[in-house]
């Protein structure tokens, strides 16, 4: 088990390489769990490295399971998008997520950009476009509040109609970030072909910076910096856990952080709470 907060994740021991029993009844639970609500948005605080303020949140789903506590989505969210039940849980995140935003918006809690993940199999449903309009018409929030996150390693295949999508979801003024970053094979190729806002620089590469700038990762990490920029996008690293790294990542022009050291994820109400604090000074 892993620390999330005060929470402690659960994770399915063996649910995705375990026996199809085991996997049948993990998809039959998901679509209970949907139903129930016993799905969760967690939120994670993203710094503004210039401003020094939080600017930022990324939506995180949970599964508050009745038996087995807080589970974390590595252990159903792989099997989620095998099952194609991803459509109608990223559903709920994407809706939840810009409910959430809009109303620290118009409770004057923060104007923050709430960051989503979308998986490949949503991106390819026919009508996901119009899914994103019209959940941005239903809650009110500006489109320029709505970020969604896309793996790298999803993005391996047909590049044009990829490329088809994101023109029309710049075109709703949503912003559009490439996440894991580095972790692909194709990562320089294809940002010259698709239309996206934001590189997010994968932990794997953050998390041995050590602040000498010395190693293959504080290279990588510096290149990756300086080609965004060059390319007009904006830079996240995430996983950022220790002051030296922060400190690296400011002094190389890293836009925005994320991970522990700012705020782990948390409950909506438990952000909002540092939220204010944030608005007070
Ligand atoms: P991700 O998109 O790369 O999200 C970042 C993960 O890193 C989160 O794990 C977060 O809790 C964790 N993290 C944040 N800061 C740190 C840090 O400083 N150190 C370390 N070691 N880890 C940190 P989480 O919440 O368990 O999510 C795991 C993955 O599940 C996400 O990785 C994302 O790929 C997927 N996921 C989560 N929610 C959704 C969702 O609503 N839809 C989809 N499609 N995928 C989701
Ligand atoms: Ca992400
Ligand atoms: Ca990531
Ligand atoms: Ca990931």
């Amino acid at each position: 088990a892993k620390q999330f907060g005060s929470n402690t994740v659960q994770f399915y021991r063996d649910s995705l390489q375990g026996g199809s029993r085991e996997r049948l009844l993990l998809e039959a639970q998901l679509d209970k769990a949907l139903v129930r609500g016993e799905l969760e948005v967690f939120y994670q605080p993203k710094l503004n490295v210039a401003a020094n303020r939080l600017q930022g949140a990324e939506a995180l789903v949970r599964w508050r399971h009745p038996q087995r506590g807080l589970v974390s989505p590595a252990s159903f969210i792989p099997l989620a998008e095998e099952t194609g039940q991803i459509d109608a849980i990223g559903a709920f995140v994407l809706r939840e997520a810009c409910a959430q935003a809009r109303a620290w918006q118009q409770s004057g809690v923060a104007e923050l950009r709430v960051a989503v993940n979308i998986s490949m199999g949503q991106l390819r449903q026919d009508d996901f476009v119009e899914q994103v309009g019209a959940v941005l018409a239903k809650t009110g929030l500006p489109a320029h509040l709505l970020e969604l996150e896309l793996t790298e390693s999803q993005l391996s295949d047909d590049v044009e109609s990829l490329a088809r999508v994101f023109l029309r979801l710049r075109a709703l003024g949503v912003r559009l970030a490439i996440d894991d970053f580095g972790t692909g094979y194709s990562s320089l190729g294809y940002l010259k072909h698709l239309p996206v806002d934001v590189v997010k620089i994968d932990r794997t590469f953050i998390h041995s910076l050590d602040g000498s700038g010395r190693g293959g990762d504080a290279a990588i990490t510096r290149a990756i910096i300086a080609m965004a920029h060059n390319l007009g996008l904006e830079v996240v690293a995430e996983g950022v856990e220790a002051q030296v790294q922060l400190e690296f990542l400011r002094e190389h022009g890293c836009d925005e952080i994320q991970g522990y050291l700012i705020g782990r994820p948390v409950e909506a109400a438990i952000l909002a709470n540092r939220l204010r604090g944030q608005a007070a000074q």
